[in-house]
C-alpha cells in the first residue's frame, strides 16, 4: 500500500523515511498529523489510503484494568477482537488473523463462527498500532505480540508473515523478534514453509492433547490431516535447526484431557524434546460444554517431576471474556 503509493508519486527516500518515522514510531492519530509532509502530497496519501483498515466498535476493561478488549469492524463487516494485556514488566497485544476460524477446535469460541474472513497485513499491523497509540498517551509501549486471537496463523501466512516483518523492521514499528510468538494448531506443511521464511520470532504449537486419539477428539479438522508423528518430526527438525525451544500450550479441560494418565503421558512425549509447557486454564464459554479443570497444580507437578518444565499462563481478563482463545466476535446465540 505505502510502497505503491511512494513509487506512483516518485517519492524520494527521504518521504518514506518521514511517513515510516510519523506512522510507526510517533503514532500519529490521523494523516492530517503527517506534518512533515506538504499539505497537497497529504491531501493525496488521505484521499488514497486509509489511515486504518479496521474501524473501532466498542472496548471493554478488566476491574483492575490490567486488561482491554477492542471490539474492531472491518470493511466488509465482520468482527474481530484484539486484547491488550498490561503486567507489571510487559504490555502484550494479541491480535488476530481472522474472523471466525475455519479450524473449528470444539473447545474453541471463535472456531464456531467459522471462518468469516482472513485479514490483510495492515489489519493485523492496525491492531497493534492502536494499543500502541492508546498506550502512549501514559508514555508506555507494547513490548509483546502473540498471535493467539481469532484465527489461524498458518492458514492467513502471507499476511501474518508480512504482518511480522512490519512489525519487526527496525524502520518500521521496530518491535524485537523474540517478544513476538506465533501460536499454531499444527498445520505441517504450512509450518515448514514459515520455518523457510527465517522470521525469527517464537513458535507455539497448541497440543492440548498427549495422544493422536483425544487430539482427533479436540482438534478434528487439524489434527486428522496433520498427525502427531509428522508435526513432531518438523518441530524436532526446528528445534535441532535453530537450538530453540517450542512452547507447547495445553489448555486444561475438566475430565478430557487433564488427568494424571494424560500428564504422564504427556511428559513421556516430550521428554528429550526442547520443550516448555504452557498450561492455560479453560475460559469457559456458556455456548460450549466444556469446563475448566480442577487439576492444574496437579498437572504441573506431575510434569516437573519428569524433568518438563511447565508454567502455568495467567488468565487475564475473563470478565471481559476477553483472554487469548476466548474471543467470539460479536456476541452470538449459541
Ligand atoms: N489458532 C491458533 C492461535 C489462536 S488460539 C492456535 O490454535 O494456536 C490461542 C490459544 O488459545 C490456543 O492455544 C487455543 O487452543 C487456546 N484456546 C482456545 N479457546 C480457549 C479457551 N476457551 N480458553 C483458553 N484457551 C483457549
Ligand atoms: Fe482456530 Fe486456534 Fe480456535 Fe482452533 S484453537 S478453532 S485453530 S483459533
Amino acid at each position: 500500500m505505502f510502497e505503491q503509493f511512494i513509487k506512483k508519486y516518485n517519492l524520494p527516500k527521504y518521504r518514506r523515511v518521514q511517513l515510516y518515522t510519523q506512522y510507526y514510531k510517533n503514532l500519529i492519530s490521523s494523516w492530517d498529523n503527517l506534518s512533515t509532509w506538504p499539505l497537497q502530497l497529504r491531501e493525496a496519501l488521505k484521499k488514497e489510503i486509509p489511515f486504518s483498515n479496521l474501524t473501532f466498535v466498542s472496548s471493554t476493561q478488566t476491574k483492575e484494568k490490567d486488561s482491554i478488549k477492542v471490539l474492531f469492524k472491518t470493511p466488509k463487516n465482520n468482527y474481530i477482537e484484539s486484547v491488550l494485556i498490561r503486567e507489571r514488566d510487559r504490555n502484550t497485544v494479541c491480535v488476530s488473523c481472522m474472523s471466525g476460524c475455519p479450524v473449528r477446535c470444539i473447545f474453541c469460541a471463535s472456531g464456531q463462527m467459522g471462518l468469516q474472513e482472513s485479514l490483510t497485513s495492515y489489519q493485523i499491523v492496525d491492531q497493534v498500532l492502536y494499543f500502541a497509540r492508546y498506550l502512549k498517551e501514559s508514555n508506555e509501549r507494547v513490548s509483546n505480540i502473540v498471535y493467539m486471537g481469532m484465527g489461524e496463523p498458518l492458514l492467513n501466512l502471507e499476511s501474518v508473515s508480512r504482518s511480522i516483518i512490519d512489525i519487526t523492521d527496525i524502520d518500521k514499528f521496530g518491535i524485537s523478534k523474540r517478544r513476538v510468538t506465533l501460536s499454531t494448531s499444527g498445520y505441517v506443511q504450512q509450518l515448514r514453509s514459515f520455518m523457510d521464511m527465517r522470521l525469527g520470532v517464537k513458535l507455539a504449537i497448541s497440543l492440548h492433547s498427549p495422544n493422536q486419539k483425544l487430539r482427533d477428539f479436540l482438534m478434528p479438522t487439524v489434527s486428522k490431516e496433520n498427525s502427531l508423528i509428522d508435526l513432531f518430526e518438523v518441530l524436532d527438525q526446528y528445534t535441532k535447526e535453530k537450538n530453540k525451544r517450542v512452547t507447547y500450550e495445553y489448555v486444561l479441560l475438566r475430565g478430557i484431557n487433564d488427568s494424571i494418565e494424560h500428564a504422564k503421558e504427556l511428559a513421556t512425549l516430550l521428554k528429550n524434546r526442547l520443550a516448555l509447557v504452557n498450561l492455560i486454564n479453560y475460559n469457559e464459554n456458556e455456548c460450549l460444554p466444556f469446563k475448566k479443570s480442577k487439576n492444574t497444580p496437579l498437572f504441573k507437578r506431575i510434569l516437573e517431576e519428569r524433568g518438563i518444565t511447565c508454567t502455568i499462563r495467567k488468565s487475564l481478563g475473563e470478565d471481559i471474556k476477553g483472554a487469548c482463545g476466548q474471543l467470539s466476535g460479536t456476541h452470538q446465540d449459541c
